[in-house]
């Protein structure tokens, strides 16, 4: 959605954007920093959603609040959602028919994200990479509000404890979320930090910044506190060299684990530099192919060495 768009002038004078605004106005003051979970949470106070609502419940409440449409349209292509307004001031989301229910739905959180920093952040200029950030953290809070990720938890079935694809994945089903935004929502989670794990998700795809370079990039993180793996860098850079090689040859949900030589940032207590720091990790990989999407791959990195008691 056109962040200039004059839906945007027209609605935020009428009810219920008005009121909404005005609410969030009370809560945080003008000099603070675009914070996506902090809108998402607003929103929920504002609709006085419980903790426990399921994810289905609070999108059909914001959307039946603030009159958002949404339709399943075959003929989206290079999308697999999308925003529409028109000039009376409707806004109607679009998704694909061709994603998975929860895939549908977290599409569905991430395009009412757009509508809500159409609206709220009308002067603040963010690139496309940070706003799709904004859009898929707000999404995650709005579903899975921080209360109820505290409690997310993993069972292992080995002494190994050794964080997986299958343990993200139960997590994802659990929460009836994507796995794209359970990922989403374990960044900077504690739960990360306990299993010295991260997860990063890989593609094929040009530097973000010169559209050049096609190469294996890593294209979104979850970090626990205290490591940091800084997106749109080549794979090989940071070490995830065993992903050339399975990206050609993995089959959908196959995984591998291979010990890798990674480069990450890392932090020793909490107001320390970040600082490169070259460990071998346990790195499985995870083959995902998504129609309409493309290949990506899921590689879940484990730190091989205890991490003192956790700095918050
Ligand atoms: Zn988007």
């Amino acid at each position: 959605m056109n962040s200039s768009s004059p839906i945007r002038i027209l609605l935020s004078d009428c009810e219920p954007w008005r009121s909404f605004i005005t609410f969030r106005q009370q809560r945080v003051s003008t000099n603070q920093k675009v914070c996506s979970r902090r809108d998402a949470q607003i929103l929920r106070d504002f609709l006085k959603i419980g903790e426990s609502e399921p994810p289905t419940t609070v999108l059909s409440k914001v959307c039946a609040t603030f009159r958002i449409g949404v339709r399943i349209d075959p003929k989206i292509e290079k999308a697999q959602g999308m925003v529409i307004g028109n000039r009376s001031g409707e806004i109607t989301i679009l998704l694909s028919d061709r994603c998975s229910e929860a895939r549908t739905q977290s599409l569905e959180a991430h395009e009412i994200a757009h509508v809500f920093f159409a609206m709220l952040h009308q002067k603040d200029v963010i690139d496309y990479e940070a706003l799709e950030e904004y859009c898929w953290s707000f999404a995650s809070e709005l579903v899975c509000p921080m209360s109820t990720r505290l409690r997310w938890a993993v069972e292992f079935d080995d002494d190994e404890a050794c964080f997986r694809f299958a343990h993200l994945s139960s997590i994802a089903r659990n929460a009836k979320i994507s796995i794209r935004l359970a990922i989403s929502a374990l960044d900077r989670h504690p739960l990360l930090g306990l299993l010295q794990a991260g997860i990063v998700i890989i593609r094929m795809v040009p530097n973000r910044f010169t559209g050049k370079d096609r190469d294996l990039r890593i294209w979104q993180c979850a970090r626990p506190y205290w490591g940091y793996l800084p997106t749109n860098q080549s794979c090989r850079k940071r070490g995830f060299v065993g992903a050339y090689s399975f990206f050609d040859t993995g089959r959908h949900f196959q995984s591998v684990s291979i010990d890798e030589n990674l480069c990450l940032l890392r932090k020793k207590f909490d107001l320390a530099k970040w600082t490169p720091d070259v460990f071998t990790s346990k790195c499985e990989y995870t083959c995902v192919d998504v129609q309409n999407e493309g290949r990506y791959l899921v590689a879940i990195w484990k730190w091989p060495s205890p991490i003192r008691e956790p700095f918050v």
